[in-house]
């Protein structure tokens, strides 16, 4: 498996580079939560592409869907089940038949929640805390007993009484579930509250822990990043951070903050990254914004004169130099337009074969800042007439 490490001599300045994370693996929700976004429905044939990719590049566990939910989820999830090397995971209610049809669709580990808030457990799941807890120890029962791996969500916890939510964990626990989640299911945690939480959790389970970030204020990746810093051993993203609402943390941020700031080894091929964001793009309809971190047209993208200047010097110059375009498979650009200055422009004019004069150089950028800031767009052929109309000489061919 190909693997770039960042370059960890670009790592200097006020940031020290310790690292407070050991280990982290990954969960991806895209087929699940990510599914889940207003107005997004995968095919099979979509779900078994993602899936497969997923698997190609080291996921530790792809959650495939709800089998309950329908004949078509549930022979997805079977046949996703069937076909990747990785463990797959499937999602059902603290409710018998949600957990059967989990377990006959084959997957190695069933994910069942139950809400723990007040709110969730009024207006939602209508149970009391006793209920709730009662149902969650039979539904890790039922599982375990099954053979099957577990893992056990308390829906919405970053909203439930402390003690109550401990109080849970411990059941949960003692009934054998292997991982419990710590969902931040309406995204409402701080990155240090969520750490103080997750601390907390690792104290009353010998079971791995895992968390699952919501990004209704932005703060999805970092709730992820904090909760492994508390000890969590796992969390759960999604491709292009798609899921409920505003979202999930994102694969290509958790991934890349783990790979590039905390030099943690995720085993997972980040050269792909750019291709999976691309078809998670297309099959789920939701475009993916210019400034998206990691997998946005502009994150490698350079305009301004000083920036693009330095990039074209030392592209650690104006780039994280941890993180280069080559570990996710992407390609740095210089853009022209409004902000570009000569270095740029001579740069490009060389490539295109021209050998300019400073003034000539000069003189199409003048145009190139112009016709930028009437918001056209200045494409490659565009410089090429540019320094045409200026007269600019073609390079001799060398023999
Ligand atoms: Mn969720």
């Amino acid at each position: 498996m190909r693997r770039l490490r960042r370059r960890i001599e670009f790592f200097q300045g006020t940031l020290d580079s310790t690292s407070e994370i050991s280990e982290a693996r990954i969960f991806d929700t895209t087929l699940r939560d990510g599914e889940q976004s207003p107005r997004t429905s995968f095919s099979y044939e979509d779900k078994r592409e993602i899936a497969s990719l997923l698997d190609d590049m080291g996921t530790h566990v792809i959650e495939a869907g709800f089998p309950v939910n329908s004949e078509a989820e549930f022979e997805a999830v079977r046949d996703i089940a069937e076909a990747t090397a990785t463990t797959v995971c499937g999602l059902a209610r603290v409710v018998d038949k949600d957990i059967d049809a989990a377990l006959d669709s084959g997957v190695e580990m069933v994910h069942v929640f139950a809400s723990t808030s007040d709110v969730q457990l009024q207006d939602s799941m209508h149970a009391t805390r006793q209920e709730a807890l009662e149902r969650s120890v039979e539904a890790v029962e039922r599982v375990t007993d099954a053979g099957a791996s577990c893992m056990f969500s308390p829906m919405d916890a970053t909203r439930t009484d402390e003690q109550f939510l401990i109080d849970v964990i411990e059941a949960v626990s003692e009934a054998g579930t292997d991982w419990i989640n710590i969902p931040d299911t309406v995204g409402v945690a701080t990155p240090r509250r969520f750490y103080e939480m997750i601390n907390t959790v690792c104290a009353h389970t010998d079971a791995d822990v895992d968390v699952h970030t919501h990004d209704d204020f932005g703060l999805a990746a970092a709730n992820a990043l904090s909760g492994y810093e508390a000890g969590a051993a796992q969390s759960q993203v999604s491709v292009n951070g798609i899921g409920e609402r505003a979202g999930n943390a994102a694969y290509e941020e958790v991934v890349m903050a783990l790979e590039s700031l905390y030099d943690v080894d995720t085993g997972v091929d980040t050269t792909r990254i750019t291709e999976l964001a691309r078809i998670v793009e297309a099959k789920s309809d939701i475009a993916v914004p210019a400034n998206k971190p990691i997998v946005g047209d502009n994150a490698f993208s350079h305009e301004s004169g000083i920036h693009a200047a330095g990039v074209i010097e030392n592209s650690d110059t104006f780039e994280p130099g941890v993180m280069t375009p080559e570990m996710v498979g992407a390609t740095r650009q210089l853009v022209l337009g409004k902000h570009t200055g000569t270095h740029s422009v001579q740069e490009r004019l060389e490539e295109a074969g021209f050998e300019p004069t400073e003034a000539e150089v000069r003189e199409v950028t003048r145009m190139v800042k112009d016709r930028g800031a009437q918001k056209e767009e200045i494409t490659f052929e565009l410089l090429k007439e540019f320094a045409r109309e200026v007269g600019v000489q073609r390079e001799e061919v060398r023999i």
